[in-house]
């Protein structure tokens, strides 16, 4: 076996193997495409081609696809095979510069929201040289943009690069008033930690719910959960060792620096997380990296489940989210400096981060919305719904200071006074101490912590770089007119603490009384995507989008209708699998059940006839109640779900279905989950909480 240095990439087409296969010149029109956006030409392109064939065959690549990544979530793929009729009727393998660039997939069963008629099935694919290509089986990947045939995104990588592009933009407007004349670029980073649970696939299989909806449905409480804190961090058994073992192999062979692994609080949990990297490539990665997880586990006779919440009453799943600004000097722009200077203009860019988490809350709260993640968002366990960031004590007390132009004990003996005293250095330990809030500062990065464990991490960086583009839009423009740098920039940061600091909050996120608090302090508490997607067509989240390029209103309408669709999809999916496994699988199993309990008192009285038999009396009560119920709440849910398709209007569909639809299915769990507790456990139907949870011990 060969040692991780010598295999690792082995399967990118990156800098590296560029540099070995293309001709200088080429090498350096690519590179200059790669860095500065630059056009590529067709000659150009094609010497690219060509050395990404041979390189991709002689490594046993066959076909090659356009791969991207609509708004489903999951990447998708069009297989062709580089084989082309030679003169002589013989085979040659072939691959083109305008093969490599564009791609035109038939593209009518991907969801647009309305964007794409039907007549108007192509879209196209671009390629995205910022992203490298790999090899995934047999098949040379191509990261690339998907657009409809009039130029719109479908999408999640077109926006999320044009919100790159905005942030380079008013980032560095806001370098050059500090007097930064080289550096040419800023780039945000990230580092997004992926959590997920395993279990055995034969477990899997005996759970129509899991197998339909990714979640369990059922399923009465265990008589061990995560009471016992004893899983987090614990030693990983040798199953799911092995599988780790597996999974790192694949993902560094693609270059992806998978690095940390551990066990996370529920049993069966467990989390990843790589080295960080540029948004656009980390976005690439995750994807990547969700769909090897479950390849991987599919080897080893596991199942991955990437949903938010696949048991009820045990943690969900999030993938959180670390993001930074750094330049391509290296700086990164969320660090306290060394001098004076760099603390004002890091103590901007921190402003600019509180405003924009601030005034665009709804937006972040929209970008992580999913009928999955409503579960986890405001359950008693991952960040609440409602959006709040923590800065620690130490920065908090600066921004005080700050604020009120009162002394500040840490930095100086009078006032704190910008450009004059330098900062503090904010270590990890003492910013990281609270697991509970959505938007935490850990030192040198934020850690947005409500992305859903199944989702893309597009969304929220594309909200998260425009919304701080726009505050550094905000500040340029100030700045650039200001007759007094020095002071327009200190009014500016007091002014930003005052009107944003009831965004921050520094307490438990979980408590019942920041839930009031909230309120009072006039944030928003989405409890779930039909409550917060509305507001993504407000005027000023519509304004933020379009002002900085990063969607059209059109698209932006067609993502609205997208989200929301799947919504009521999902719901309405995971009602009638309800359905079917209760009428199909729970009743006649509780009815065997109750017969085989009263076979049991006849053949007992048979035999000793003053036998009370209190016992099995009161079982066959008690399950013949539950089965009434049972078969009533089905068909309760059975006529809500049926009246779910009468309504006019997408909106009011989606209200009906979080009322109706949701509260009806809740109804039918809760009978079956008690039936669960009293039929015997061999004439259960589906595998306990219990089997599943601790399936790979
Ligand atoms: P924890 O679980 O303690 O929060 P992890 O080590 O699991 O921390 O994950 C931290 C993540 O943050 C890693 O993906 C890491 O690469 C990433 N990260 C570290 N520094 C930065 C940075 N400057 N910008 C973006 N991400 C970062
Ligand atoms: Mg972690």
């Amino acid at each position: 076996m060969e040692s991780v240095p010598e295999y690792f990439g082995s399967l990118v087409f990156d800098d590296r193997v560029m540099k070995a296969h293309l001709s200088a010149s080429v090498y350096a029109s690519l590179r200059k495409t790669i860095d500065e956006g630059e056009k590529l030409d067709a000659k150009v392109a094609d010497a690219v081609a060509t050395a990404m064939r041979e390189w991709a065959v002689q490594h046993g690549a066959t076909h090659f696809t356009h791969w991207f990544q609509p708004l489903t979530g999951i990447t998708a793929e069009k297989h062709d095979s580089f084989i082309s009729r030679a003169p002589d009727g013989r085979v040659i393998m072939e691959f083109s510069g305008k093969e490599l660039i564009k791609g035109e997939p038939d593209a009518s069963s991907f969801p647009s929201g309305g964007l794409r008629a039907t007549f108007e099935a192509r879209g196209s694919t671009a390629w995205d040289p910022t992203s490298y290509a790999f090899i995934k089986g047999k098949t040379l990947c191509i990261p690339t943009a998907f657009c409809s045939y009039g130029g719109e995104a479908l999408d999640k990588k077109t926006p999320l690069l044009r919100s790159m592009e905005a942030l380079n933009r008013q980032a560095l407007r806001i370098l050059r008033l500090f007097g930064n004349t080289t550096v040419k670029h800023v780039a945000c980073n990230v580092g997004p930690e992926q959590e997920y649970f395993l279990i055995t696939r034969e477990m899997y299989d005996r759970r129509p719910d899991l197998k339909f909806t990714g979640r369990t449905l059922f399923g009465a409480m265990p008589p061990k959960g995560q009471e016992m804190d004893d899983h987090y961090f614990g030693s990983i058994v040798p199953k799911v060792a092995a599988f780790m073992n597996d999974l790192n192999e694949e993902l560094w062979k693609l270059g992806i620096f998978a690095k940390t692994e551990h066990n996370e609080v529920a049993p069966g949990q467990h989390e990843l997380a790589p080295i960080f990297t540029t948004t656009n490539v980390a976005t690439d990665h995750n994807q990547l990296t969700m769909e090897i997880m479950q390849r991987v586990a599919e080897k080893h006779g596991l199942v991955c489940l990437l949903h938010e919440k696949p048991f009820a009453g045990v943690n969900g799943s999030g993938k959180h989210n670390n993001w930074s600004i750094s330049t391509d000097a290296g700086q990164n722009l969320l660090s306290p400096g060394e001098t004076p200077h760099d603390d004002a203009q890091f103590l901007l860019f921190l402003c600019a981060v509180i405003k924009a988490v601030d005034d665009y809350q709804d937006l972040l709260r929209i970008s992580v919305a999913t009928a999955g993640n409503d579960h986890r968002l405001g359950a008693n366990e991952a960040p609440p719904a409602i959006v709040s960031m923590f800065l620690g004590d130490e920065l908090n007390g600066v921004l005080e200071a700050i604020e009120t132009d009162s002394p500040y004990a840490g930095v100086a003996k009078t006032q704190m006074k910008l450009g004059v005293d330098v900062l503090p250095k904010f270590n990890r330990d003492t910013t990281d101490r609270n697991r509970t809030s959505p938007f935490a500062f850990t030192g040198n990065k934020f850690e947005f912590r409500m992305v859903g464990s199944a989702d893309s991490i597009a969304c929220a960086n594309i909200m998260l770089n425009t919304a701080v583009a726009e505050s550094l839009r905000i500040y340029a423009d100030r700045l650039e007119k200001a007759d007094n740098f020095a002071d327009t920039l200190h009014d500016m940061i007091r002014k930003t603490i005052k009107d944003h600091k009831r965004i921050i909050f520094n307490g438990n996120g979980y408590d019942e009384s920041w839930i009031k608090e909230a309120a009072a302090r006039g944030l928003c508490n989405f409890r779930t995507t039909a409550d917060c997607l509305p507001h993504l067509l407000d005027a000023k989240n519509v304004d933020l989008l379009t002002r900085h390029g990063v969607y059209s209103e059109t698209e932006l309408k067609a993502r609205y209708g997208a989200i929301l669709e799947t919504y009521c999809k999902t719901i309405l999916i995971e009602a009638k699998t309800m359905l079917s496994m209760a009428k199909t699988q729970i009743l006649p199993a509780v009815e065997a059940y109750t017969a085989t309990v009263a076979t049991a008192a006849q053949a007992k009285k048979a035999l000793c006839p003053s036998l009370a038999c209190a016992y099995e009396t009161e079982t066959v009560e008690r399950l013949s109640a539950l089965t009434d119920r049972i078969a009533a709440e089905a068909a309760k849910l059975e006529q809500t779900v049926a009246a779910a398709h009468a309504f006019r209007t997408m909106e009011e569909q989606s209200v009906y279905i979080r009322d109706a639809v949701r509260g009806a299915m809740l109804s039918l769990r809760t009978p079956c989950d008690e039936a669960e507790t009293i039929v015997g456990k061999g004439a259960w139907p589906f595998p306990t909480y219990a089997d599943i949870l601790f399936s790979t011990r």
